[in-house]
């Protein structure tokens, strides 16, 4: 409810400068919260979201959905409160920082001289939240009233696999009761002049396969050894990867969202220098792309298994199976307000599938569309990197940005069948 010009009280503020956008004030402060894992300080984020709800004069609603991890939602309430809503979704927990590789103290906030604000969660997402809230807030100010409600949700625990919050939270009723049409959360930054956005993301699978073998003496060439059946899966696996690799490099039009990644991330076995281990694990991490056939998939990796030896088995420690993607056609009614809007700002799209995985593959599991944007071009992508950053004024033109988009998706007209 408060217009711009109050001020968003910046607390803490000693490195804030004389004559700085409020906005930019309000990201700083927002940066110093130290949500940063393994230990979250989830209470100064409740505390300062608290406070912004406050201040944009709008309800509140917090959801414990696992001990001590809260989903907090504020929500604008639309004029036909009854039609779909628009879910604005972001992360309070950032990953944590090495320190001695950082410019400037990574909770900072420092901006340099050319207006570069250094800081964990600059890029991932703490930028999105902040934008999001101004851009609300903006609406509101200019006396505007949307056609559908919108939804501001701040989750816990994305970057530790969002478990303990929207992986559980699309599960309760509450959110079913949100009435969600249509998702924003959260992109990477994009070094050219476009901006990317996200339709899809790839499975993560990470697979364990176990070689057993005859035990031996290490002097001796016996036969039937664990670590022959593990030679021929690391070569098969690694083969697939490099074939991959090379698609990738080859064709322009491919990004890594549309290739399968392949890593060989642990291997286990052996117990002393002469003698030869029963069993030998071996650990990939892979990444496959929403448009391969995951199950003709799977029966590629038992024929590869069979391969290497009969009792060579696998297991998963996590298999994604989520093939949604959401439409970007243009007789998709979200898609043609979320384009439609981003051509009249001269907002240059790039599509592609999300090479890891945001809390958007829960939302899109239970069959809301989402797109994953986060409006920063022209700057390098530094999410979990050291000194990450974002520029003031790629910060502050992401405001207008969603001031536009949520406005625009806010009034996208009832659709067939809604009410
Ligand atoms: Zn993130």
């Amino acid at each position: 409810m408060l217009p711009d010009k109050d001020g968003p009280g910046v607390g803490g503020g000693q490195s804030s400068s004389e004559g700085e956008d409020p906005s930019v004030g309000l990201f700083r402060e927002y940066l110093r919260l130290r949500t940063v894992h393994p230990d979250p300080d989830y209470d100064a984020a409740l505390g300062f979201l608290g406070r912004m709800a406050e201040e944009l004069g709008l309800p509140m609603k917090k959801f414990e959905v696992c001990p001590g991890r809260v989903v907090l939602v504020i929500t604008w309430e639309g004029l036909n409160p009854v039609l779909k809503s628009i879910l604005l979704n972001s992360h309070t927990d950032v990953v944590p920082v090495f320190q001695e590789h950082w410019k400037y103290d990574a909770f900072s906030a420092v901006k340099d001289a050319e207006g570069n604000i250094f800081g964990r969660g600059t890029q991932d997402m703490k930028c999105v939240t902040i934008q999001y809230i101004q851009a609300v807030r903006r609406l509101k100010a200019e006396g505007r009233r949307l056609l559908r409600t919108v939804h501001l949700m701040f989750v816990p625990d994305e970057e530790v696999g969002g478990q303990k919050g929207m992986e559980t939270f699309v599960k309760h009723p509450e959110f079913n009761k949100l009435n969600i049409g249509f998702a924003l959360d959260e992109g990477l930054a994009n070094p050219g002049e476009a901006f990317t956005v996200f339709y899809g993301e790839r499975n993560p699978w990470w697979i364990t396969i176990h070689c057993p073998g005859s035990p031996g003496h290490g002097s001796r060439f016996v036969e039937n050894t664990a670590a022959e059946k593990l030679h021929q899966i690391m070569n098969t696996f690694l083969g697939f990867r490099e074939k991959e690799k090379q698609r990738l490099n080859t064709s322009e039009c491919l990004t890594l969202g549309d290739v399968t990644t392949v890593n060989l991330t642990m291997l286990k076995g052996g117990v002393a220098y002469n003698v030869i281990p029963s069993e030998m694990d071996i650990t990939f991490d892979l990444r496959i792309p929403p448009t391969v056939n995951l199950q003709e998939f799977e029966r590629q990796i038992k024929a590869w298994c069979k391969e290497a030896g009969e009792d060579v088995t696998y297991e998963f420690a996590q298999k994604h199976m989520n093939q949604n993607m959401t439409s970007t056609e243009e007789k998709d009614p979200w898609w043609r307000a979320f384009s439609g809007a981003c051509r009249e700002m001269n907002v240059t799209l790039e599509k592609e599938i999300f090479p890891a995985a945001t809390d958007s593959r829960f939302i899109r599991a239970v069959g809301i569309p989402a797109v994953g944007f986060s409006p920063m071009n022209q700057t390098p992508i530094l999410l979990h990197d050291h000194n990450e950053f974002l520029n003031e004024q790629v910060f502050l033109r992401g405001i207008g940005i969603y001031e536009r988009l949520i406005a625009e998706l806010a009034s996208v007209p009832p659709c067939p069948g809604e009410a």
